[in-house]
């Protein structure tokens, strides 16, 4: 995915939004030109909470799905205490933004500048690597630091995710050994890590790996102090109801507690997306109809790359007063620039009679989403606002996310 952090270049802002809506209704009453990003702090808090209570070991929030100062804010404030970093500019970020808060440097391939600044600036002592090039790079970096914990990320399938994780990172089952032994003799604290893939449909993603870890702890017969599991907890989407996340927390503590590791051992997370995917949606116009295509005012280079380019599915509702009761019918959307590929072919389901100069809200862009938008072609700007009513999917609340809504939402 492509790396359009532009909260990253910005002062840190405190928490405060002027303007706060029930929802999206509100907003399509005043006509904005642009897009108008919602955000519901209580989605966010109410997942924190959730990760905090229930998961059975230390959650870290992984700052690339959405590096919004004010979400930031909203996770520290409700729990979350560590955040899993991937770059030097998320360090300083999260730093400037909540100067109490723990980072680990989660990314296995630094530059000794980023490495040398996160440990000698701003404090950071946990850092991930999957070769032996970049544990030489971490010693040199540190200057031999003697405080680290250090994280060898394992090479896992991603076989459960709707988002491949798996040929990037992360060293093989061969090289595993050596790669363990050599980082036992530096850190101060030995980590496992992994990462499923992201959007992991199902629990047996985690205990597949964790057999993995099983045989790279026993070949290599280290002591290892941290399980780390990654992220991928998935979130809801049209089409994709995942099970409940406890049973995936279930599967990963039986995995955990039956590990030949020490007694004291942590068991650590780093989820994104589900941490954060209900937190912001974004209300656009159609400013024109051909057919079933809608040309709208947000698109790939704004907060739906993933609907563009990975042909992800997010759920939309009219915003009409009274409503529409035409049947729905199935839409695809051209974003606002010149570029042929700002075409996201959903299909997404609106009443038939949508066209020029209606509103309507995109759902669930709260990770991957909100932290893409650039300002390609001059689009890009649009107001943010909080709104007080709930996301139009939750995995948080009791009733299943298929159930949630009756009226002309998403079919899932
Ligand atoms: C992207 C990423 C995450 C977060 O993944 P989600 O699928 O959003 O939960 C966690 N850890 C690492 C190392 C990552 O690269």
């Amino acid at each position: 995915m492509a790396k359009h952090h532009s909260a990253l270049g910005l002062a840190p802002r405190s928490t405060a939004f002027a303007t706060v809506v029930g929802g999206g209704i509100d907003i399509a009453d005043q006509r904005p030109v642009d897009p108008v990003t919602l955000v519901r702090p209580h989605a966010a808090a109410r997942a924190a909470r959730f990760f905090v209570e229930k998961f059975p070991g230390r959650p870290m929030y992984a700052v690339k799905a959405n590096p919004s100062p004010d979400l930031l804010q909203v996770l520290w404030d409700n729990g979350i205490t560590h955040y899993d970093t991937a770059s030097i500019a998320e360090v300083r970020l999260v730093k400037a933004t909540l100067p109490e808060a723990t980072c680990c440097f989660m990314h296995p391939v630094k530059s000794e500048e980023a490495i040398a600044e996160a440990y000698f600036t701003h404090g950071v002592r946990t850092f991930s690597l999957d070769s032996l090039e970049e544990l030489d790079k971490i010693v040199r970096a540190t200057q031999g630091a003697t405080d680290l914990t250090l994280c060898v990320r394992l090479r896992v399938s991603s076989e459960f995710a709707k988002l491949s994780l798996g040929s990037k990172f992360g060293v093989g089952q061969a090289e595993a050994k050596e790669l363990l032994m050599a980082t036992r003799q530096v850190a101060d604290a030995l980590g496992i890590c992994f990462h499923v893939g992201s959007q992991t449909m199902s629990p047996d993603a985690y205990a597949n790996a964790m057999e993995r870890v099983r045989a790279a702890i026993v070949d290599a017969a280290v002591t290892v102090d941290v399980i780390d599991v990654g992220g991928g907890f998935p979130s809801a989407y049209p089409g994709m109801t995942p099970p409940p996340l406890e049973r995936f927390f279930e599967t990963i503590h039986r995995a955990f507690e039956s590990l030949p590791i020490s007694y004291s051992a942590e068991l650590w997370a780093e989820p994104g997306r589900s941490l954060c995917a209900e937190y912001s949606s974004v209300v656009v116009r159609v400013e024109r109809r051909r057919g079933s295509e809608l040309y709208i005012n947000d698109g790939a280079y704004g907060t739906l790359f993933d609907a563009a380019h990975i042909g992800w599915k997010y759920p939309v509702q009219l915003l009409r007063e009274p409503e529409s009761d035409a049947r729905d019918m199935d839409f695809s959307f051209w974003g606002p620039t010149c570029d042929d590929l700002d075409y996201m072919k959903g299909p997404f389901p609106l009443p038939a009679d949508t066209n020029t100069g209606d509103y309507f809200e995109i759902g669930m862009l709260g990770a991957y989403g909100a932290a893409m938008r650039t300002a390609f072609n001059g689009f890009g700007s649009g107001e943010t606002v909080v709104a007080s009513d709930e996301p139009m999917l939750s995995v948080y609340r009791d009733v299943a996310p298929d159930e949630q809504r009756s009226t002309n939402v998403v079919k899932l």
